[in-house]
């Protein structure tokens, strides 16, 4: 049995009014909480720092924020029932959508700005707009393909030409020099080279971004890829004190050999910087499942768990062994995964710290129709 009293049902009128006046009191204290909650939320909404919008079906704006009306320099109650396209004059029609979409802003005083926006439905009715102006966002991205641009044009060519100069000096063309000339020649060599390297990287990065790679697909052997790629590294190696093995099994299999061959490189070139002296790296490839199967192996320090996934990002470079001169961009793993996934493939690592690290990487099986 329950304990609570119940209360005494009023049996007089002056009980009746009581209980009537007790009631109002609570439903006014009711109310003035929820106006106060609404006015709250009201207010976090307007001084959010994000652009909010709020449209109905007609595409009609209802409400917005402080930070909209900054952005188009427009007062809210000069926006309330106006058309979406008063600020997006390309947008007739705004549709949900997951993913954020660059459209054109247009202030009230005619200037335009590149804006993204983000459509959430709210309701049937209602869709909550996310507005951000990307104007400097835009400025940079201008920047970066005007030194990409710069970098190809005025550095690749100069660069390649310095290169074939040394070789020249090197082979003797402007008459012997001494052996102490010949490793000064080296030296500018592979500093040459390393430049080269990283120009290249950059426009790669580049191109891939800007969708303007396909692979061209040829057949091919996980045999000829793996013994060009240890063809390439071979005086890297050498310098490194480091033995490259291979384990092979020598499958056929259709891809962009060139690209395939600079994936290896690149994470062979890795694993060297990597490696203690005296230590071993091992390439190996064969058949797994519906697709051959690539793994580069060293035994160097391992990267911790928490960063695996980070090292595939752009320009993401984690602690560099200290002695090594052949710093990159941080772009080299992630144009391996992009050149991968062009193939249909997927690339990985596998590592322990202070067991070493094994890169693997697949290349599916293609059949006939895909291979042009
Ligand atoms: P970069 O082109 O500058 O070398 P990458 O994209 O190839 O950059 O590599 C990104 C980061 O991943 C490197 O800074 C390095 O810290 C880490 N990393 C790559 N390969 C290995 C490896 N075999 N062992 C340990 N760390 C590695």
């Amino acid at each position: 049995m329950s304990n609570i009293e119940k209360p005494a049902y009023p049996q007089t009128y002056e009980e009746l009014l009581a209980l009537a006046t007790r009631q109002e009191s609570v439903i006014k204290t009711l109310k003035s909480t929820l106006t106060f909650q609404q006015n709250k939320t009201r207010e976090i909404l307007y001084s959010i720092p994000l652009g909010l919008l709020v449209v109905n079906d007609q595409q009609r704006i209802e409400a917005l924020n402080k930070l909209v009306e900054e952005f188009f320099g427009y007062q809210s109650e000069e926006l309330v029932s106006q058309k979406i396209s008063v600020l997006f004059p390309d947008v007739t029609r705004l549709e949900v959508n997951p993913k954020p979409v660059q459209v054109l802003g247009k202030r009230k005083n005619g200037e335009t700005f590149p804006a993204e926006i983000f459509v959430n439905e709210y309701d049937s009715q209602l869709n909550f707009v996310h507005v951000q102006d990307i104007t400097e966002r835009a400025r940079l991205e201008k920047l970066r393909q005007d030194f990409v641009a710069m970098v190809s044009h005025d550095l690749r060519t100069p660069l390649t030409s310095l290169r074939g100069f040394l070789t020249m000096v090197d082979e003797g063309a402007y008459g012997e020099i001494s052996s102490q000339g010949h490793r000064a020649v080296e030296r500018a060599q592979s500093s040459a080279d390393l430049l080269i390297s990283l120009v290249v990287d950059l426009l790669d990065a580049e191109k891939i971004e800007n969708g303007d790679f396909e692979p061209e697909y040829q057949e091919t052997t996980s045999g000829t890829v793996v013994d060009r790629a240890m063809y390439a590294i071979q005086g890297a190696a050498k310098a490194a004190d480091v033995t490259v093995e291979k384990d092979v099994t020598n499958d056929v299999f259709w891809a962009d050999e060139d690209r395939i061959v600079q994936v290896i490189v690149n994470l062979a070139g890795n694993a060297l910087k990597f490696s203690p002296a005296g230590s071993v790296v091992t390439i190996s490839a064969g058949l797994e499942g519906a697709g051959v199967v690539f793994r580069v192996r060293d035994r160097g320090p391992g990267i911790p768990k928490h960063l695996q996934s980070a090292i595939f990002e752009r320009y993401r470079q984690l602690n560099q062994p200290k002695e090594t001169k052949k710093r990159g961009f941080g772009l080299g793993l992630a144009i391996c995964k992009a050149l991968v996934e062009k193939h249909n493939g997927r690339l990985w690592v596998q590592s322990e710290e202070g067991k070493g690290s094994t890169f693997c990487f697949s290349i599916p099986l293609l059949d006939e129709k895909y291979r042009t």
